[in-house]
């Protein structure tokens, strides 16, 4: 199996090119040459097979067994969720007959990236030894300086992914005192000597800038080779797809005849629901999958009306037809900004992995039978629609691709209120479950489209975070019911006293890239130096 560029060029790549590389070149993002189908049997030879049986099974159909061996990917795999706290490790919860969350945060870090970034860490660590015990005495061993920017979330399960790994660093950037106390003792609490966490005075936004101006400076980039763990890697879409099929092995049995799976989705980058577009297109029986979006629902509107565009022009235009009065007051507006709102993980302006579906469906609106001239055709055409995404912050694709985007997917938006009141709900209703915010947009937007569709549905919810850590709107939620207790119902035992434990973290004065420069070159001497030391060893 190869990969090639949503945008175009001859260039295909192995699976380990596509996992080091990350983005494209061109700005495209790397899809398979196809999509694989399952084997004729798999709906019973897959039945009893445990999470990692099953991953083994679906990854080895994007990963050919010359790069990676079956044995060699069962070992990454049964490491990468080694360290998930539950046998099953994505546990399925009944709430209701019809309604289940499937809980995808058992990992390190509570919350669903763990389950591909866990992955991701053993990928890169495999990958780079193997490269390096290829090489030459005396020859230059290959290191990866991972860079990101993290506003909370996302930091903390990469460093959790790449903690203690060989030849990779990681340096995360987080404005300095303003991320949440529990997420910034996650990520400053983890002291391998390999992991850096940089305190920058400044906002979000700086620190994202400074990681785009350390990328920007090729000779920077070229010495450090520097990585990119965010979620347009490939890997990271592959490892979401196996929860698809676990889930629905477990609930199978229990679906009413003539019944239908959906699966619902909170969503802000479409990469969690992009890999459920995957499991469908590969033979798994379900549903339409549902995309559920917060205030930030740029995809949302992309289902009702066709166009990805940043600003929600109908608005400006006074059009009343696509701007729902519900959320229309929630989170704090900025015009055309960000919104920010209770699942601040889903807080986006555009989704980057939207443009692989964006790509799938260009595919399929071109006519002809030659593949390989649709291929060209439908990277033209995906490579107009992100020149006019960039020079106009919108695309407004044709009537028959809005149909395509239809027949898999509905699309719902749901505002702070109605996250607030669903936790409420779930916790006050028999399930006694209480749901973290990020689910709780799940729950919501899958009782609305529950009530929409004619046929009875089972619903799988896609829970991605504990409730621990986004503590402030489960609290606001349900302070004023007298049955609740944070500490008793919700705190895992993980985060007592984690806001005392010993620290490591290095303060940036100023958002200023030499700065940080400094701090990464200086850390990579101090490698170099101990490494030449201890070579024999
Ligand atoms: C990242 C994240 C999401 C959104 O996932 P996407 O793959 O970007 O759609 C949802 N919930 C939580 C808690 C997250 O951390």
């Amino acid at each position: 199996m190869r990969y090639f560029s949503t945008r175009g060029g001859d260039e295909r790549l192995t699976f380990e090119e596509t996992v080091l590389t990350g983005l494209a070149p061109n700005g495209g993002l790397y899809i398979p040459e196809h999509i694989p189908a399952l084997p004729g049997d798999w709906e019973t030879s897959w039945t009893k097979l445990s999470f990692t049986d099953l991953a083994v099974e679906v990854l080895s159909l994007y990963i050919s067994p010359k790069e990676i061996t079956r044995e060699d990917l069962r070992a990454l795999v049964e490491k990468s969720y080694s360290t998930f706290r539950h046998p099953d490790i994505t546990p399925i919860k009944k709430l209701s007959d019809k309604t289940h969350v499937l809980e995808l945060f058992h990992g390190p870090t509570f919350a669903f990236k763990d389950v591909a970034l866990q992955l991701l860490g053993n990928l890169f660590e495999f990958f780079l030894a193997r490269r390096n015990a290829r090489k030459a005495a005396g020859e230059k061993p290959e290191k990866l300086t991972v860079v990101g920017a993290t506003s909370g979330d996302t930091g903390s399960a990469a460093i959790y992914g790449l903690r203690n790994k060989a030849n990779v660093s990681i340096f995360i950037l987080h404005p300095k005192g303003r991320v949440s106390p529990i997420q910034e003792a996650q990520m400053t609490t983890v002291t391998d000597a390999n992991v850096h966490n940089l305190a920058v005075n400044g906002t979000f936004d700086d620190c994202q800038d400074l990681v785009k101006s350390l990328f920007g400076d090729r000779e920077f980039n070229a010495k450090h080779r520097l990585g990119a763990v965010n979620s347009i890697n490939w890997a990271r879409i592959l490892a979401q797809t196996v929860y698809y099929f676990q889930s629905y092995f477990h609930l199978r049995a229990q679906l009413p005849a003539g019944a239908e799976l959906q699966y619902v989705v909170p969503t802000g980058n479409f990469g969690d629901v992009l890999a459920g577009y995957y499991a469908k297109r590969m033979g798994l029986p379900m549903a339409r999958l549902a995309v559920a979006t917060n205030a930030n629902d740029i995809l949302a509107r992309f289902w009702r009306s066709g166009a990805y565009e940043k600003v929600d022009t109908s608005a400006l235009n006074g059009g009343a037809a696509t701007a729902p009065a519900a959320g229309a007051s929630d989170g704090k507006q900025a015009v055309g900004g960000v919104r920010e709102t209770l699942s601040p993980a889903m807080d986006i302006l555009v989704s980057s992995n939207f443009e692989r579906l964006l790509w799938y469906l260009a595919y399929e609106d071109t006519a002809g039978s030659d593949q390989g001239a649709k291929v060209h055709a439908a990277c033209a055409t995906l490579d107009g629609w992100m020149q006019s995404m960039k020079s106009d912050g919108r695309v407004q694709v044709p009537v028959s691709v809005l149909e395509l985007a239809r027949r898999d997917f509905v699309a719902e938006r749901i505002s702070d209120d109605q996250t607030l009141s669903t936790i409420r709900d779930y916790f006050t209703s028999e399930s006694a479950y209480v749901a973290d915010p990020h689910t709780a947009v799940g729950l919501c937007a899958a009782k609305i489209l529950s009530a929409q569709n004619p046929a009875p549905i089972t619903q799988v919810v896609l829970s991605t975070a504990h409730p621990a850590k986004f503590s402030e709107a489960v609290t606001r939620a349900l302070s004023s019911s007298p049955n609740f207790n944070f500490e008793h119902d919700v705190l895992p035992p993980e985060f007592k006293g984690l806001l005392e434990k010993e620290r490591r973290v290095i303060t940036v004065n100023a958002p200023e890239a030499s700065l940080v420069k400094e701090i990464i070159e200086s850390f990579a001497e101090r490698e170099a130096a101990s490494a030449t030391g201890a070579s024999s060893v």
